[in-house]
């Protein structure tokens, strides 16, 4: 048996109806080398998706490697509970730091829903150890994309990956997206987020007794396609939860290290959050990391010297040594190779090369935050998403459209040639898709 009969056989990919692969090819990749996922049989293919946006410096990261290789001959784990290490401490300083001390206090977990439910938990129980135990209800963006977990679920408003769940989840409010797509003739995206806090003033002015958190993706709400808005919505939305009392949890999983040309997306709004939480990109893409961070005043409810006030929640991985290491290191190439400034001109050639994807007159709302690009495709036939990435992949691309939208989110190590090689061969694909 190949190897890739073997994998149909004994693995249950991800976010796959397993079927599917009687026609999809299922690829199997023996090597990576920067931006390049080398596959068994030699075919070379552009991860311009970051290998699901966690991938920041290409695969097989030198630096990155060699932290790792050192660290695993001093301590690959220890339990964080009554122990500590180096490189947890120094993560934990180096974020704090990165915050301008606004947020700190990393808690750690393994993955990304981990942390939206670590965020979700923390606000409730500080709102039970304040004296407010009605606090229990949460708010997320329409569209809204915060993990898979039952207890995500409850923030993610992405019907198919909730509607089979329904009975075990406890869902969230949602009031409306600020998406700039949604502008009306002689509207900016700025009345678009104008528009969208007022409706959120509105839920708030009601629900506020009972809610606990809003939580949002800053900027761009990846997973429901890549939907961009005004950081206006973010000011107001602060003013708001301000004025309400209810706790602000930034999601930067996806839109945090550096993705949308800041270290941090709030950074573009010059407000910070309750609660921050980073994932994917932290680790450089290399191990399993996610974490929290919170203001002074939230760790200062649960310090007391009652045990049940304390936020007792636990992963047995938390804050592994080898994942906080390659964090450590990621930090470094940010610091070194002064790479929010590089990626300026690289966001520069992204756009460059999606000039002939704009002028197709199938393609709208081509749109940027940084180093994401995206664009929408007019396509009367389904499956346009599942015929794309077939194509994508002939044409050396690995590109995963969400539904209608095609988007760009590829590690920060492209040259000006790969990116007009990607413009080139995106479109391509685009031309084969279209043409049945
Ligand atoms: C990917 C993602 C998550 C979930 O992270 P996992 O590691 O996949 O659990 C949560 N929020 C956002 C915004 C994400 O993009």
């Amino acid at each position: 048996m190949s190897l890739l009969q073997r994998s149909l056989a004994s693995v249950w990919h991800p976010c796959t109806q397993m079927k599917q692969h009687e026609t999809l090819p299922l690829i199997a990749i023996t090597r990576g080398e920067g931006p390049w996922l080398i596959a068994e049989d030699g075919s070379r293919y552009l991860d311009a998706v970051s290998s699901w946006w966690v991938n920041l410096f290409g695969h097989c990261n030198a630096h990155i490697n060699q932290r790792l290789r050192e660290q695993m001959e001093k301590l690959e784990h220890v339990i964080l509970a009554g122990f500590t290490h180096e490189p947890v401490v120094r993560l934990s300083e180096e974020l704090a730091a990165l915050t301008g001390h606004n947020l700190g206090h990393a808690f750690y977990a393994s993955d990304g829903a981990s942390a939206t439910e670590i965020a979700l938990k923390m606000s409730v129980h500080y709102w039970r150890n304040t004296g407010r135990p009605a606090k229990t209800r949460f708010v997320s963006l329409a569209g809204s994309y915060h993990g898979e977990t039952v207890g995500a679920l409850a923030v993610t408003d992405i019907a198919l990956f909730r509607e089979a769940y329904a009975p075990l989840v406890r869902a969230a409010a949602t009031v409306a997206s600020p998406d700039a797509r949604a502008a009306e003739p002689g509207e900016s995206a700025k009345d678009v987020a104008i528009r969208a806090a007022a409706a959120l003033e509105a839920f708030l002015a009601e629900h506020h007794a009972e809610t606990a958190a809003l939580i949002v993706e800053p900027l761009v709400q990846c997973a429901t396609g890549m939907a961009m808005y005004d950081p206006e919505y973010l000011r107001r939305a602060r003013t708001l939860c301000d004025k309400y009392e209810v706790h602000l949890i930034a999601d930067e999983i996806a839109v945090g290290c550096g993705r949308t040309g800041k270290f941090f997306a709030v950074e573009h709004t010059g407000i910070w959050p309750d609660f921050l939480c980073l994932s994917k990109g932290i680790s450089g893409g290399y191990l399993p990391l996610s974490l929290v961070l919170s203001t002074e005043t939230i760790y200062q409810a649960f310090y007391a010297d009652e045990v049940a006030r304390g936020f007792l929640h636990s992963h047995s991985y938390t804050g592994n040594a080898l994942a906080c290491t390659a964090a450590l290191a990621t930090l470094e190439i940010f610091r070194d190779e002064n790479v929010l400034e590089a990626n300026l001109q690289r966001t520069a050639w992204l756009a460059r090369a999606a000039e002939p994807i704009a002028a197709h007159p199938a393609v709208e709302h081509v749109r940027q935050a940084g180093m994401i690009l995206a664009f929408d495709v007019e396509c009367p036939e389904s499956g346009f998403a599942r015929r794309f990435y077939a194509h994508a992949l002939a044409e050396g691309l690995l590109l995963r459209p969400i539904g209608n939208t095609v988007y760009w989110m590829p590690p920060y190590v492209l040259d000006e040639a790969q990116c007009q090689w990607l413009g080139e061969r995106t479109l391509v694909a685009l031309n084969k898709t279209l043409s049945g």
